[in-house]
């Protein structure tokens, strides 16, 4: 018997923010039998930035095999996005720089967010609770926490977990001096792929993954999204997601026309691609990446996802990386569920374990990829 060895003990884990994080968990811990409560501000699943493509790598792929029943594994597969055949650089005239064909991936997949998040969702019921903003917590005496909503109300459990992303009202109160830098910013949107615009699409962009390579360091990324149709998930058409990477504030200019701007005396199909965009799904957002933290002390509360260690979306990082927390962080419960080890053991375990790999991927992304945003643009 270890040390460790604690009592069997029931729990109850609250979770802030019903994004892919922690709605993994949520599913993770409902398939080990674990009591939890996700309180999502959103009013609902399909509000909030829903509409782009998301890249699940080996990493993120284990992590839903391991939360998610496997009829939602099998729906993650069937509701996922034709892959792409072909990667490819072009400058702003759409003259390929480089091309290499994109062989059949063995594990991994690309989803629709909102399509993942509806996935993730299935069979949650009531212990996803949406329209209910965490607005902060405390510690009660009998080692418990106790969650504060923006409706007035308060919940107590034995752990909350912050997967409220990169702007975390509860990082902000564990770890108040958590630190990011601003590494450039994204335009970003989506233009239904409509029988009339595939007529006259170049060939170059159709089912391809393309970056343009535009002055200055701008770049655009275009990808073909042709989503399959599921019964019960919302019909997504398919569509060409865009994103445009700058280097400079946009401020509060209107995304659509400086993304219209940008691609202004760029090749005609990229700028009717942009112009043919809804401008109410073209979005700015600032791109930031954490600073390294060290492990919080605050009991019973811990974090996840964007909350504690945000990447800029472009590497294809971020949600995978939250999906691997969920998991690790599940086993870790189940751990304390089953008297293994205290609670307050599984907690620091889980971070220690997190908070190297979540780093040591950032470090990497920082020093070794090509096209990494500019530190300091
Ligand atoms: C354009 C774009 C493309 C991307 N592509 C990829 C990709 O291909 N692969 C990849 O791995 N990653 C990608 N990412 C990054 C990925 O989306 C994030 O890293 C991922 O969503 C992080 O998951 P999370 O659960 O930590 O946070 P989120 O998914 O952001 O979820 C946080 C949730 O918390 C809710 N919330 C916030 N505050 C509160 C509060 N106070 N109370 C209650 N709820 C709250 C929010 O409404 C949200 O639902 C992309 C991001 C963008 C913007």
């Amino acid at each position: 018997m270890q040390s460790t060895e604690s009592q069997p003990r029931p729990l109850h884990v609250l979770v802030a923010g019903g994004g892919i994080g922690g709605l993994t968990l949520a599913q993770g811990l409902a398939k080990a039998g674990i009591a939890v409560t996700v309180f999502e501000r959103d009013a609902h699943a399909r509000d909030g930035d829903q509409g782009y493509r998301m890249v699940v790598n080996a990493d993120g792929e284990r992590a839903l095999r391991d939360c998610l029943p496997s009829a939602l594994v099998d729906l993650c597969e069937r509701a996922s996005i034709a892959p792409a055949t072909l990667m490819t650089f072009l400058d702003t005239d759409l003259e390929p720089r480089f091309a290499k064909p994109l062989p059949r991936a063995d594990s991994g997949y690309v989803l629709n967010r909102l399509t993942l998040r509806e996935i993730l969702l299935a069979g949650l019921g009531e212990r996803v609770q949406f329209g209910r903003r965490v607005t902060g917590y405390d510690q009660v005496g009998d080692g418990r926490v106790r969650v504060q909503l923006a409706d007035g109300l308060t919940v107590t459990g034995d752990l909350l977990v912050g997967a409220d992303g990169t702007d975390s009202t509860v990082r902000g109160l564990a770890v108040p001096d958590a630190e990011f830098d601003l590494v450039g910013h994204l335009v970003r949107g989506r233009t239904v792929l409509h029988p009339e615009l595939a007529s006259w699409l170049p060939e170059i962009l159709i089912d391809t993954v393309s970056r343009v390579l535009g002055p200055g360091g701008v770049s655009m990324s275009v990808a073909t999204c042709r989503v399959r149709r599921v019964p019960g998930l919302t019909a997504v058409p398919d569509y060409l997601s865009w994103s445009i990477s700058l280097h400079h504030d946009p401020g509060g200019a209107a995304p659509h026309w400086v993304a219209r701007d940008v691609v202004g005396d760029w090749h005609p199909a990229l700028r009717r691609i942009v112009a043919e965009a809804d401008p109410a799904e073209v979005v700015s957002l600032p791109l930031r990446a954490a600073r390294p933290v060290e492990r919080w002390s605050v009991g019973n509360v811990t974090l996840l996802g964007d909350a504690v260690h945000t990447v800029p979306p472009g590497r294809g990082e971020g949600a995978n990386v939250a999906l691997r927390d969920a998991a690790v962080l599940r086993h870790r419960l189940i751990d304390a569920t089953r008297g293994r080890i205290p609670l307050a053991r599984a907690k620091v375990e889980y971070e220690n374990e997190m908070l190297a790999y979540s780093f040591a991927a950032q470090t990497s992304i920082r020093t070794t990829k090509p096209y990494a945003p500019r530190s300091g643009a």
